[in-house]
């Protein structure tokens, strides 16, 4: 299949998972993680309208960055290294992948030191609690984004999970759910004027239990790109 093929087929279970949820497709934006996949791949997806992009290294979203057009909205959506923050802190629309608070002091840092007025992140959860995952313990989320919440130049936007590997989808949805409940009760001390509203949840092989479960932002790629080939 193309990739403008799996696209419509990915729209379409979005589609269908907003509508078995009762939600309006505009709360759910797809992004195509487009790791190991050359740029004319890349541009294919462009074509196809996507603008979100997510990448898990920094020396590949630059390098895409620079060969890619400018209205693209770049993710960082992997383990993010302090002393690479300061490559993409001006190129990227969010990083997903905040882990700890030095890592969150080094996004604010750069960003004022490059005049980044903000910089929008989530706070990643090791929802699962697995040991080859990165990401704060679920019990220590809120206390977490109290923590960092007043950092210069920084807004946290809401949380990011790696659900864990599942057969059945269906075997997520409680982490899925737990992710919502996490939003719902920062928001309910943090009040009306919270920023807390994005949920980036749901890969390949469950974003649709994600979506029916309050995702707002959708990570594919394996369904957009094929298989990634890590041995070449
Ligand atoms: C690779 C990756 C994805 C996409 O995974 P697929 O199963 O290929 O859709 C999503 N999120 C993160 C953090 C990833 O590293």
């Amino acid at each position: 299949m193309s990739i403008k093929g799996n696209l419509e087929a990915v729209e379409k279970n979005i589609e269908n998972a907003c509508k078995a949820s009762g939600r309006d497709r505009s709360e759910v934006t797809l992004i195509a993680v487009s790791k190991t996949k050359p740029v004319e791949m890349l541009q294919e997806a462009y074509d196809a309208g996507i603008r979100d992009f997510g990448e898990n290294k920094v020396q590949e979203l630059t390098d895409k960055y620079d060969m890619m057009p400018s209205d693209i909205k770049w993710h960082m959506i992997g383990h993010l290294q302090r002393n690479k923050v300061k490559y993409i802190v001006d190129k990227v629309a969010m990083i997903h992948s905040v882990d700890s608070v030095a890592l969150a002091e080094e996004i604010s840092k750069q960003a004022v030191k490059k005049g980044v007025d903000n910089v929008d992140i989530l706070v990643e959860v090791n929802i699962g609690d697995e040991d080859s995952k990165f990401g704060i313990v679920y019990n220590q989320a809120a206390e977490f984004v109290e923590k960092i919440m007043s950092f210069s130049n920084i807004t946290v936007r809401g949380f990011m999970c790696v659900a864990p590997i599942a057969l059945n989808p269906d075997e997520n949805r409680q982490y899925f759910t737990q992710m919502k409940q996490l939003c719902v009760d920062i928001n309910a001390k943090m009040g009306n004027n919270s920023s807390v509203n994005v949920l980036s949840m749901g890969m390949t092989g469950d974003y649709q239990v994600a979506i029916e479960e309050g995702a707002t932002l959708v990570r594919v790629g394996t369904g957009i790109f094929g298989e990634r080939d890590y041995s070449i």
